[in-house]
This record gives C-alpha cells, structure tokens and sequence, in this order.
C-alpha cells in the first residue's frame, strides 16, 4: 500500500498501523478494497476540532465525527466528568439497579426535550434506541385494544440506523436493498424534496403540497399502523435533505386525527444541531416517542434514550402476571460514565453561551458559504439548519442533473480534502460541514477554504 503523506510516498509496510489495522478490522460502511488506495487515517491525539495522525498530520474534523461531537474533541468538562465518575462507579446492571447519573441525568432531559415527554428509557446505540421506540409503539397499542395496528409508516429516502427493525422503516436502498427479504414491510411516503420539488416550489414558500403523499397514505393505511417514524426537519443520510416547519405540524395533526403515534428520531437533529435543543422544539411539536444519542454525551460513549409520554408509559404498567411489561434490554443501557458525559453536556449547554453563538456563526457560514462555493458551477445548491450547512455537486445547475453517480464526485473530493487536512465526509456528491457547535469563524473560515480547494482539485473552473 502507498500513500502520499505530507507529499512524500510512504510505503505501509507490513508492521505499519494501517497494515495491521486492514489485516484484522473490517471497518463500517466500507468496501474494504477502497482501503488499498486510500488506508486507514490513524488517529493517535485529538484536541478541539483537530485530530492528529499517528505521523503528527493534523485534519480538521468538520463532520463532529459522525455527527456527534458537540463540543470539539477532548474537552476539558466532559473530560473530567467522566474521569471522576470512573473513579466512583464504572458499570452497574441497571435492571431494578440505578445510580446518581442516570438519575440525575433523567431529570435533566426532562427538563429540555418537547412538551409531554417524561419517561425515558436508556439504551447504548441509535439503531437500539429506534428498535425500542417501534416495540413499544406496537406494544402500546396491543394493549390499549388496537392490535390490529401492526405496521409502521416512514419516509422516502430516510434513515434510522442499520439493524433489522431500523432498516425496515429505512428507505434508502444503499442500506436496505439487498436486506429487504429480511425485513418487515413498511408503508413508504414520498418524503419532500425542497431541491427538485416536484410540485415546482421553492425552498420556504410552499404549502407542503408534497403532503398529498402522507394524508394518501393515512387514508389507506392508518387503521393498521402503529407509528409512523421521521427525522424532523433533516434527512441527514439522504443528503441533508431540509424540510419545512410545517410538514411536521401538518403530520402531528394527522396523528391526533388517526391514532397513529409519531416517532421523531432526534439521533441526528437533536442537542442543538438545528438551531434548537430539538427539531420538534424547531416546529413547535411534540411527538410521542423521541429517539436520542449521538450529541447526548458529546460523541464520547454511546449512548441513546428513547424518550415517551405518561400516556404511553401507563399502558404498560401493571401488575407483572398481566404481561404488559416492556420486556427489552441493553447489556450497557444506563451505563454510569456515558451518563456523566451527558451530563457534563448540559452543564455545558447551561453555563456556555453555546447556541446564541452557534446561531450567529451559522449565519455567517451560510454568507460565506454561499460566496465561497455557490458561484461552482457544479454546486447546485447550498442547503442548510443550524450549523449544519451541505453543498450538492450537479452535472448541470439549471436542469439539477445529478453527477454520474458511478464517477464517485464525492469520494474523490473527500479524498483530496483528506490529502488537505479536512475531514469532509461525503453522502454520495453531498458533502456537509456538521460541526461542533463551539467551533469558531477562523475554524470554520480553514474548513471553508480547505474544501474549496479540494473541490477545484477534482471539479476545476
Ligand atoms: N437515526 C438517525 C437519524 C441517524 O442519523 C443514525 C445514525 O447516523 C441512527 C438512527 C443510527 O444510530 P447508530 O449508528 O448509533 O445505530
């Protein structure tokens, strides 16, 4: 294996880091072979919004790691939260078991998500978080004498992770395509698609026309659903996908009018990355069910809650020999050193002006990204909440003609960033900052020309 470092050809000899990480780790959402060409990055430091290689390159993390590094790498807070909490308990079972954290760390989320959530129910993984939220859907109306609702109902081109019950409300066939036998059958809608509306609207000055799909939908389908599951406001997987306030409210309303349960999955959008503590906060909602984790410990130990209503939570309680018991656990659900890193987050939401400032720097970025790198004539749009800002390579900007997908645009742009020292994941040709949310303009004025760049190295003008 070669690879250019620093622009001289290091040879990955048998006993490198990257040889011995590809002789052994299957890594995820990877066709390995790609890792002959381009290997492993190995990170042995990280300090705020830099990660520094095992040869002292330094790459600027623009994505939050998968999302989820709310407060740049290695803060000091969270650092020493979880330092302390490891002195004192480490894990502890959590069935009939608790502890202070979790505790405290219940009453907190009380606290800040939407109106009418209360119970939460702690697990160590999204796609886990998810798995809980349709079970106890279904469950919920098995016993409150509906047990005919047993499907569920999802969003074109959404995502809400990778295990079986997660793929099957998933719509991306990069995912769950091939799985599809596997899975169970879910009701699709057409989600909105403010870039290529079909209904020729633009972005913000719409009626939600693309709502047809979900009242046609409810009307075929809504006596046998149990939920319907959406990632408010973002369809972060499908491309950063923005959607309307209203869509939300709309489908709230629909819920009410038909008992099925609306299942926000806040995993992505959630803990401030929308301009709000949540996406429903954002469209002035509640669901009945609410899936978080990345942000909630700052990206530093999974975690995740599914969160719920009293009314869904008293159809289970009863006495055990009636069998109404949610029955579903998680080895690590609880686990006392990811509860004192949330923790340690909302101490920091409370005491840090994190969001008033987010919101003036996500401004700024949607300016000088716009002057930056709309003018591209492959940047076909820049879309973007909160800090959160996504640019879409096109072949043609009028006609909105995506790149030949098999030409992997994104990819090769992701590359030459990395070769830049810019972390800039793509999703397909859409690539995306999703920083922490204390990044600063000068960090995110690097990221900018750094990405500029590397999109003239492979799209140049
Ligand atoms: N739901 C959404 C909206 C997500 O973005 C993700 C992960 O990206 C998940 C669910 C799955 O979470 P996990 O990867 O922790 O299983």
């Amino acid at each position: 294996m070669e690879e250019k470092i620093n622009g001289t050809t290091k040879t990955c000899a048998a006993d490198t880091w990257e040889a011995r990480d590809v002789a052994h780790i299957w890594h995820p959402a990877a066709q390995m072979k790609d890792y002959e060409e381009l290997p492993p990055i190995v990170v042995d430091r990280a300090k705020g919004v830099w990660l520094y290689d095992v040869y002292g390159k330094k790459y600027l993390d623009v994505i939050s790691s998968w999302w989820c590094n709310l407060f740049g790498h290695c803060n000091p807070i969270v650092n020493d939260a979880v330092k302390a909490q490891l002195d004192k308990l480490e894990h502890v079972i959590f069935a009939n078991f608790s502890h202070e954290p979790a505790i405290r760390l219940a009453e907190a989320l009380a606290e800040i998500v939407p109106k009418g959530l209360t119970k939460f129910h702690f697990n160590d993984n999204g796609s886990s978080a998810v798995e809980a939220a349709l079970k106890m859907a279904f469950q919920y109306h098995v016993q409150t004498g509906a047990p005919k609702r047993k499907k569920f109902m999802c969003l074109s081109e959404g995502y809400h992770g990778e295990t079986i019950g997660a793929l099957s409300v998933g719509s991306m066939d990069l995912y769950a395509k091939l799985y599809r036998p596997m899975l169970m059958e879910s009701i699709h809608i057409e989600a909105p698609d403010c870039y290529r509306c079909p209904y020729g609207k633009n972005r913000g000055c719409c009626a939600c026309e693309c709502f047809e799909h979900a009242e046609k939908a409810f009307a075929d389908h809504a006596e046998e659903t149990a939920a319907i599951i959406v990632e408010p406001l973002l369809q972060g997987s499908a491309g950063m996908r923005v959607y309307p306030e209203l869509y939300l409210q709309k489908l709230r309303k629909l819920c009410d009018e038909t008992g099925v349960l609306l299942i926000a999955d806040e995993i992505a959008t959630g803990f401030g990355r929308t301009g709000e503590m949540f996406a429903c906060i954002r469209a002035g909602i509640s669901p009945d069910l609410m899936t978080v984790s990345k942000g909630l410990t700052a990206g530093y130990l999974p975690m995740s809650v599914t969160c719920t209503t009293d009314a869904i939570y008293d159809a289970f309680y009863a006495d055990w020999n009636e069998g109404k018991a949610f029955v579903h656990s998680h080895t690590f659900a609880g686990n006392p050193l990811a509860c004192a890193a949330a923790l340690a987050v909302q101490h920091i939401f409370r005491t840090q002006p994190i969001m008033p400032n987010a919101a003036v720097n996500a401004k700024w970025l949607t300016k000088r990204m716009e002057d930056e790198l709309l003018p591209h004539p492959n940047v076909g749009e820049i879309r973007h909440i909160g800090l959160i800002h996504a640019f879409e390579l096109v072949a043609d900007k009028q006609t909105k003609t995506p790149l030949d997908a098999k030409k992997r645009t994104g990819y090769e742009v992701y590359r030459r960033a990395l070769k830049r020292g810019l972390l800039l994941r793509p999703i397909g040709d859409v690539l995306y900052f999703n920083p922490p949310l204390n990044i600063t303009q000068a960090e995110l004025e690097t990221a900018l020309s750094l990405a500029k760049s590397a999109l003239l190295d492979v799209l140049p003008m």
